[in-house]
């Protein structure tokens, strides 16, 4: 095995939702957000695992990832579109059943002159000011777009992973003054509005994030693990560099071992000598500068040197990671690539 191995726990993915449909509620259905191939772990595995459990209703980002989901998840489950009804997308939203989440008056005008009668959603602004009809827009619209019974009505905090943060009770406080009275069900909460209480559930959730182990959600089963090969192990002497720019200089005599993977396998170049790999329950630390598919580590204290290392695991989570290298779990798991060699487990 030349190159990495990422292991993806379905069992895992699977108590994570199971938890979060606690949290959220007797009577609040619990969705599935699935956007970027299931931020990076296969979209297609981890809906079918989801809607083992009882996921009836999945969100992606664009049409064309609705359009290869619905052929991962046949016809049963509801596949919504946050970026909604764009221009070109009519025969996909129509031939795939996907459900768009209408943004704009632009898009709700095309949506009901292009396809009468087929289900659609509503992104109402909150406050965020990314993706949504605005408060005023929505006073023009909603006697229009009400009675033809929208599947859902729904807006997105900006601030949710903050808890104290002022802008959740300003973005309820819009969202409610926006909808209050309405039929149709009614979703504001991703995984950290989850966590935000119940006055922020509504009749949907939307997670996706603390499915796949990342935080907010600090009590979330670990989902993703990695591996990567040792190609090669070297003894470098006192004064001697190891990798780009000679940013790295033994001190001491020491043993590095060459691991298979690279900023290419989303192992991002900023983690640098702030990310340890580890042999079991030992770290052992970068050094020198990670290289595209490649990266050097110090295992002079190890016994002997493992046929592989674990960059991602118990001790090294998604969020750990990820602060090494000064970013968020999203842009890890999102950034993971091709190269690795899938374990599905469960
Ligand atoms: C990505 C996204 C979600 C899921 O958010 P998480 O923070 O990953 O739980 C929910 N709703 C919208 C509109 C999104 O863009």
């Amino acid at each position: 095995m030349s190159t990495g191995q990422l292991h993806i726990d379905l069992d895992a993915l699977a108590a994570n939702w199971r938890a979060l449909d606690a949290k959220s509620g007797a009577g609040v259905e619990t969705a599935a957000v699935v956007k970027a191939d299931g931020y990076g772990l296969g979209a297609g595995r981890v809906a079918r695992a989801l809607a083992r459990e009882g996921a009836r209703r999945f969100f992606v980002a664009v049409a064309e990832e609705g359009a290869a989901l619905r052929e991962a998840v046949g016809p049963g489950p509801e596949i919504a579109v946050f970026s909604g009804h764009m221009a070109g997308d009519t025969d996909m939203i129509h031939d795939l059943a996907l459900t768009p989440m209408l943004n704009s008056i632009d898009q709700a005008t095309r949506h009901l002159e292009a396809l009468p009668g087929h289900p659609f959603g509503v992104q109402l602004d909150s406050g965020m000011n990314r993706l949504g009809i605005e408060p005023a827009e929505w006073a023009a619209v909603r006697d229009i777009l009400l009675p033809a019974g929208p599947r859902l009505v729904m807006s997105h905090l900006a601030c949710a992973d903050e808890p104290d943060h002022p802008m959740n009770a300003a973005q309820l406080k819009s969202f409610r003054e926006m909808t209050d009275g309405i039929a149709a069900p009614r979703s504001l909460a991703a995984t950290g509005g989850i966590l935000l209480g119940p006055e922020y559930h509504f009749d949907l959730t939307r997670p996706g994030i603390g499915l796949y182990g990342g935080a907010p959600f600090e009590e979330a089963a670990p989902v993703v693990g990695i591996e990567l090969p040792v190609i090669q192990t070297r003894e470098v002497a006192p004064g001697e560099p190891v990798g780009y720019g000679n940013t790295w200089t033994a001190e001491a005599p020491s043993r590095i071992a060459t691991v298979s993977g690279g900023y290419a396998d989303g192992l991002i170049r900023a983690m640098g000598p702030r990310a340890r790999l580890w042999d079991g329950e030992t770290p052992c630390p970068v050094v020198g500068r990670v290289s595209m598919d490649l990266i050097t580590v110090d295992v002079t204290h190890l016994a002997a040197v493992p046929a592989s290392l674990s960059i991602l695991g118990p001790h090294q989570g998604v969020d750990a990671l990820a602060e090494a290298a000064g970013t968020i779990g999203y842009e890890i798991l999102t950034s993971l690539g091709a190269r690795y060699a899938r374990r599905y487990k469960g």
